[in-house]
């Protein structure tokens, strides 16, 4: 065991006097998982209540320091492991056992949309964990697509339009085209031509091909903080990398009733729900803490590689 790390706690929940600390460090934490997420999943895995939790970052480590009144020792529950559909099918069980989804439609999208083709071979497809896609980029957790696509699910209807920036591997992007189907419209942007030549290719193995084929979902490259001008305005925008600030085009280019999810911050992360009502005004809102890559340029991202 460890003395605790002090830098950083995350919201409320965690403030009751000190009981007993335990210390652990792993790797999953690292970006795109929510603080609150993680504290429910180990309450859940456990059946503990750990009155506090503080994490500390440094690399491609995290330590987790929990106060609990129970627990001598520690592991980490993995989700389920098993291969292609089974993989996936016990993914998004969990995600709903863990109270992550409760849409019907995301769990049967997600369900349908295997991530093991989205991610690099070896990896463990159907963990909850972000996984590296190379170009200092990651495929965000299963919680944090789970959560997105239903924060985003009211304007993710059959025939509606959406923007994806960051698609990276085209995972997201690809549950947004099943969600609006054939008469929608969805269009993923990385600034990465590497990492879009390759989301092509994994939407080519997938239930969302004839979506490509057709041409209601397509992958370009750009820079996302520009939006994508040619289908818009969008009922959804989803970023899937963290601006220092929210960029004036993605705000323009979202229809007037439309949302845009987003995180915000730099090392210290919102997720945002961005609202534009009807007259043009904007309402925003914190859904959670969270870990993103940063939404910046090529060079500043690859270290001009
Ligand atoms: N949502 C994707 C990838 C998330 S990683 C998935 O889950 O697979 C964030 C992505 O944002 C990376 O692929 C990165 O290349 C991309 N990115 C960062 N800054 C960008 C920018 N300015 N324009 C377009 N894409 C950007």
């Amino acid at each position: 065991m460890r003395s605790c790390p002090t830098l950083t706690a995350y919201g409320r929940h965690y403030c009751a006097p000190p009981r007993r600390l335990v210390s652990l460090t792993f790797t999953s934490l690292h970006r795109h998982n929510s603080a609150q997420f993680l504290n429910f999943s180990l309450f859940t895995a456990f059946r503990s209540p750990f009155s506090r939790m503080e994490i500390y970052s440094s690399g491609f480590s995290d330590s987790i320091c929990l106060e609990t009144p129970k627990l001598d020792s520690i592991g980490l529950e993995q989700f389920q492991t098993g291969t292609g559909l089974t993989g996936n099918k016990a993914m998004v069980e969990n995600l709903k056992r863990f109270g992550v989804i409760s849409s019907k439609k995301v769990a049967k999208v997600m369900e349908a949309l295997d991530r093991g083709l989205f991610v690099p071979a070896g990896s463990s497809a159907y963990a909850d964990t972000p996984l590296p896609i190379g170009y200092n980029a990651t495929i965000s957790a299963p919680h944090m697509h789970a959560m997105c696509l239903q924060l985003l699910e009211d304007k993710l209807q059959p025939g509606m339009r959406a923007l994806d920036v960051g698609s990276g591997t085209g995972y997201l992007t690809g549950c947004f085209a099943l969600m609006v189907g054939a008469e929608g419209r969805v269009v993923g942007v990385d600034h990465i031509p590497q990492l879009v030549d390759m989301s092509i290719k994994n939407v080519e193995k997938s239930v969302a091909a004839s979506l490509l084929q057709k041409g209601s979902l397509s992958l370009h490259v750009g820079d996302g903080r520009k939006g994508w001008g040619e289908f818009a305005p969008y009922d959804a925008i989803h970023v899937g990398a963290a601006a220092s600030e929210v960029p004036h085009a993605l705000l323009d280019q979202l229809k007037p009733g439309g949302r845009m999810v987003i995180p915000v911050g730099t090392y210290f992360q919102e997720l945002k729900v961005i609202d534009k009502s009807e007259d043009g005004s904007i309402k925003a809102r914190t859904e959670t803490s969270v870990r993103y890559v940063p939404l910046t340029s090529r060079v500043e991202q690859t270290g001009g590689f």
